[in-house]
């Protein structure tokens, strides 16, 4: 199979894994652009209200056109993928309203993307819009989301430890990332590793699973992989039919998928590694 946007040979899926990192990447931005292009808007009405002499009355209210051309354009780019994905694939909106939810719903839906026949059209569509948000706000190449800031900050409840939190931005090629509120320089890598982790409730098949395991510097060997199946160390979660995921067995083709977050922990208990 090859992907839907570069043409590169892909597993069985719609999109290959650089495609997919590019896609999460600027879906990670749409937060920062959101509030840029909503500042933009704001000083732009503020600045213009004052030419007139604040008689808003008589004047209409001028507004950045540009701006929120492009807010308009990024939503219903969103609104509309968000909506295809829930209604062909099967996904479950979970995010809330609002331009930046709808962004980082994508994010950690990419798995979901993937296995959609449009993927490559979804792509270039949010680049697009991203590209023209860029513009707006005279950004053309808007630095790229890395996170919260994990830095321990103090003990939070239950030993879990409180963090710093802060969105991390960083410059697209740079291999590090200062914090701005505690001043605190991250490895982009091991910032990367973090959010990879957070898809530990995705499902995926046994070949994406090891694929991402791999990104996650956690490699499992296929060998590995089937021998905790056979011992019920991980057990299937649903099967991919069409596609879709399901929870019980549709046709014998069906490859059985698996939560990431089974296998994480499989390998942590890691003694038995067959090789
Ligand atoms: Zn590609
Ligand atoms: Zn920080």
């Amino acid at each position: 199979m090859n992907c839907t946007r570069c043409d590169r040979t892909t597993d069985d899926t719609f999109l290959c894994w650089e495609c997919v990192r590019g896609l999460r990447g600027q879906l990670r931005t749409i937060p920062w652009l959101v509030a840029q292009l909503q500042l933009s808007i704001t000083r732009q009405s503020k600045l213009s209200a004052n030419r007139v002499g604040g008689r808003s009355d008589e004047t209409p209210v001028p507004f950045d056109e540009r701006a929120s051309d492009a807010l308009d354009h990024l939503h219903t780019t969103l609104v509309r993928w968000v909506r295809d994905l829930t209604e062909s694939r099967g996904a479950t909106y979970t995010g809330a309203d609002g331009t930046p939810a709808l962004g980082m719903w994508l994010a950690h839906n990419v798995v979901t993307v993937m296995h959609s026949e449009d993927a490559g059209l979804l792509c270039s569509e949010v680049d697009t819009a991203v590209q023209h948000a860029g513009r707006a706000i005279d950004q053309p190449d808007p630095p790229i989301y890395r996170g919260p800031c994990p830095t321990v900050t103090g003990d939070g409840y239950r030993n879990l430890a409180d963090r710093c939190g802060a969105d991390l931005y960083g410059a697209r090629g740079t291999d590090f990332v200062r914090c701005h509120r505690c001043g605190c320089q991250h490895d982009v890598r091991k910032l990367e590793q973090r959010m990879l982790a957070e898809m530990d409730d995705r499902l995926m098949t046994g070949a994406e699973i090891r694929r991402v395991m791999r990104e996650l510097g956690e490699p499992v060997p296929e060998s590995t992989f089937f021998h905790w199946r056979k011992t019920s160390r991980i057990q299937a979660r649903g099967w991919m039919h069409d596609g879709r995921i399901t929870d019980h067995f549709l046709h014998r083709n069906d490859p059985p998928v698996f939560r990431l977050g089974d296998v994480r922990t499989a390998r942590q208990g890691g003694v038995d590694v067959v090789e």
